[in-house]
């Protein structure tokens, strides 16, 4: 647990958190749509331009050696923070979207009619709308879990949709709505007992959990650097070895090939063959800064710093009248620093603008998850989600900026 002390040091390496908000002081909480940058990483970019710029894998020069070495040495960096056995088994894309279509693109060529994919009805639509567009495209049929009223996974939907038609179980590893951590390891370990394939989407998870791919045994794992003090724009694919080399090629172009003639093409070895043209050269390198940035903190000490913002901020705005709590766990180790809710029956934009307006940001409406709208009937919610930088005194002020918007709205 950071003293106060800590929490104003780390604090300081975020220069926007002395921005003000309409006069008042902003006061972030928007993290699981995207966390602000520290110094590192804001100086990594200014280093990145000034220092080695230019295009990777392909010149002789100087310059170009530099920026490729770096952005390897990221792509070994990666590998050992979520403990692959390859890097070549890190592709860089750029970001949890566009992973999720690389891979149900590829995967289409294995998919016939008849075929099973399932998810769950609490996916963001990055991880849902590729996986219907494949079965609408190959007559395959989407399986969706559903949850219980708190938010948890039906796990014996799950357990009646596994067999042998399932080809792809692909679902999140942290909901970003609900906060709440899914068993992944106890669905991966099914799903292969049938033969199908898992990808897990971990865009919430970086950063907040531990990662070991060898022990997950997970097939796909995808995240983005965004969500983790990294820049925008920038990703990873996961994929075991075996995996990605029997899949087709994305996107065709430059870099991603080994010999181009008119009549065929062969395509280079991983990672390469998955990252047709220039990448985010510069997303890679700084985000390898902001990977830095999480290790010199520690992924434990967020977590359980985290936690305990969570379980303070619950047992302060439960105490609000009227306040309807989506995915609530009494344990908050089965959740993350998300918490989406209702007032009474004010619409989310209305008490969203009063927040921003007194210098809060959160994130309200459908958040890239109509379904799980629809299934608790709202057509949206207010989310509030931490990281390292809120504070206990910040929760406080939420709360009573919720008092204030309920008096007013209410009025
Ligand atoms: C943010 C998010 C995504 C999409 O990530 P992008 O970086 O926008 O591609 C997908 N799934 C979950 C659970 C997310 O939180």
């Amino acid at each position: 647990m950071f003293s106060e002390k800590e929490i104003q040091k780390i604090r300081n390496q975020f220069p926007i958190l002395k921005e003000k908000v309409y006069s008042n002081p902003l006061i972030y909480m928007d993290n699981a749509a995207t966390t602000q940058k520290p110094l590192k990483v804001i100086q990594a970019t200014k280093n990145y331009y000034s220092t080695m710029n230019s295009n990777i894998h392909r010149g002789l020069h100087y310059l170009s050696h530099k920026a490729t070495l770096y952005v390897e040495n990221v792509r070994k960096k990666i590998q050992k923070f979520i403990h692959a056995k390859y890097s070549s088994e890190i592709i860089f894309t750029k970001g949890t979207t566009e992973s999720i279509n690389l891979v149900a693109s590829s995967l289409a060529s294995f998919i016939k009619k008849g075929d099973e994919i399932i998810i769950s009805c609490i996916e963001h639509h990055s991880n849902l709308v590729p996986w219907q567009v494949l079965c609408k495209k190959k007559g395959a049929i989407l399986k969706i879990i559903s949850i219980y009223k708190n938010g948890f996974l039906k796990l014996k939907d799950f357990e009646f949709f596994i067999s042998e038609k399932t080809k792809i179980v692909t679902i999140s590893h942290i909901s970003n709505v609900l906060g709440i951590i899914n068993p992944v390891k106890n669905i991966i370990e099914k799903a292969h007992r049938y033969g199908a394939l898992v990808l897990i989407d971990g865009a919430q998870v970086p950063s907040n959990l531990y990662l070991n791919m060898q022990d997950l045994n997970v097939d796909f794992y995808v995240f983005s650097a965004h969500k983790m003090y990294g820049p925008t724009g920038i990703g990873i694919l996961y994929g075991k070895k075996k995996i990605l080399e029997k899949l087709c090629p994305y996107q065709f172009g430059g870099e991603m090939i080994k010999n181009v003639s008119f009549d065929q093409t062969i395509y280079s070895d991983l990672p390469l063959k998955f990252e047709a043209g220039t990448p985010n050269i510069e997303g890679i390198v700084v985000w390898g800064a902001a990977i830095d940035f999480v290790k010199e903190i520690g992924i434990s000490n967020i977590r359980s710093y985290k936690e305990k913002l969570l379980t303070y901020a619950m047992k302060r705005l439960k105490s609000i009248d009227g306040i309807q709590f989506y995915g609530y766990s009494s344990d908050f180790s089965e959740k993350s620093g998300i918490i989406s809710f209702n007032l009474n029956k004010l619409h989310c934009f209305d008490v969203g603008s009063i927040l921003d307006r007194l210098g809060i940001a959160v994130r309200t409406g459908h958040l890239c998850a109509q379904p799980l709208m629809n299934f608790f009937k709202v057509s949206g919610m207010i989310r509030v989600s931490f990281s390292v930088y809120n504070t206990f005194k910040e929760i406080d002020y939420l709360f009573e900026s919720l008092l204030k918007a309920k008096k007013i709205l209410l009025r």
